[in-house]
């Protein structure tokens, strides 16, 4: 028989494939895209979760019966969420308000508790998303916080299972490799992987909301969920990129919109956002058809069916005016 013993034994091991579409009259090069949403909590971060628990019992920073405090655009919940509760720990977890309803739903279904705070408060303020999980940490018996943002087995989960992967799949071929950065943990753990298996020829490219620090903004708010800072997390490492490339959050919206109906894509705003920066460094003249590119997918786009797929939602906050479109005189028209 051929099966796994447990849900968490399915992480990682996603696939690429080649975008055909979005490419044309851009690029010459072989621009492939890695599907994290194929993993079984749905996100690049369930890499992160396994490692990140399993050194922690190690070290005996997490005991049995302790408690999971994570302030988390609801990904990593996930993938923490998973490992939990099958070792019997609780979680609560804390979002910002503009992460969409359906992810938080996602995280009480797996069984964990969510507490939500303000997104216009500064980052220092005890009701911003670090405050409150800070206060948590303190307040509940046997607390741990994995704190994504600076733990080491976050990009270490990336420079061991991401980095090898993509390197296996394309037999070595990967030119570049493009990631939007949130954390910075996909970019560091991969990224440094692929410099090292390559001899230092791949070329790595970070994505980031224009706005947010690693670009060269000061974190001015913007819309897409999960990459982006208004601080430098010590998961990141500033080394290990070649180059930051900065999207709008029309762009990133209007790229996510193309991957799901050109490409049958269905993915989060920050896939797009990768992929409009891959296409940009894809279309310079420097790239040949001998280049390829990996662009890495994080999640996909159920969480986010209220927003950036819903026409109104879109108009509402000026991206786009597509028609609502959904008469038989629209069909007909
Ligand atoms: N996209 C989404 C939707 C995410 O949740 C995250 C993680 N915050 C990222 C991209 C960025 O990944 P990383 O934290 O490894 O930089």
């Amino acid at each position: 028989m051929n099966y796994a013993e447990s849900i968490v034994d399915l992480v990682g091991d996603t696939p690429l494939v080649k975008l055909g579409r979005v490419t044309q009259g851009v690029t010459d090069a072989t621009v492939l895209v890695k599907l994290e949403y194929l993993n079984p909590g749905g996100s690049s971060k369930d890499r992160i979760a396994a490692r990140i628990i399993d050194a922690a019992e190690a070290s005996g920073d997490l005991k049995p019966g302790g408690t999971i405090v994570e302030p988390t655009s609801g990904n990593t919940g996930v993938g923490l969420a998973l490992v939990a509760q099958q070792r019997g720990y609780r979680c609560v977890f804390v979002l910002p308000d503009k992460v969409g309803e359906d992810k938080i739903n996602v995280l009480t279904a797996y069984g964990a508790e969510v507490v939500v705070t303000p997104t216009a408060v500064a980052p220092d303020s005890p009701e911003s998303y670090y405050g409150v999980s800070d206060r948590l940490v303190r307040e509940i018996p046997g607390a741990f916080k994995p704190n994504q943002y600076a733990n080491p087995n976050g990009p270490r989960s990336h420079y061991e299972t991401t980095g090898p992967e993509i390197w296996r799949d394309t037999d070595g071929r990967v030119t570049h490799f493009v990631a939007g950065v949130g954390t910075g943990g996909t970019i560091t753990g991969t990224g440094r992987y692929l410099r090292e298996a390559s001899g230092d020829r791949v070329r790595i490219i970070g994505a980031d909301p224009e706005g947010s620090v690693y670009s060269g903004g000061t974190g001015r708010p913007y819309f897409v969920e999960g990459v982006g800072e208004d601080f430098w997390p010590g998961a990141y490492d500033p080394a290990v990129p070649h180059e930051i490339i900065a999207v709008t959050d029309a762009q990133s919206f209007a790229m996510t919109r193309r991957l799901a109906r050109e490409e049958g894509i269905l993915v989060g705003g920050s896939s797009g956002m990768a992929v409009v920066a891959a296409l940009e460094a894809a279309a310079r003249p420097e790239v040949t058809a001998d280049d390829v590119f990996v662009v890495l997918l994080p999640d996909g786009g159920r969480g986010y069916l209220g927003k950036i797929f819903n026409d109104k939602w879109m108009r509402a906050y000026g991206f786009g005016n597509a028609p609502e479109g959904h008469t038989i005189a629209d069909v007909l028209a």
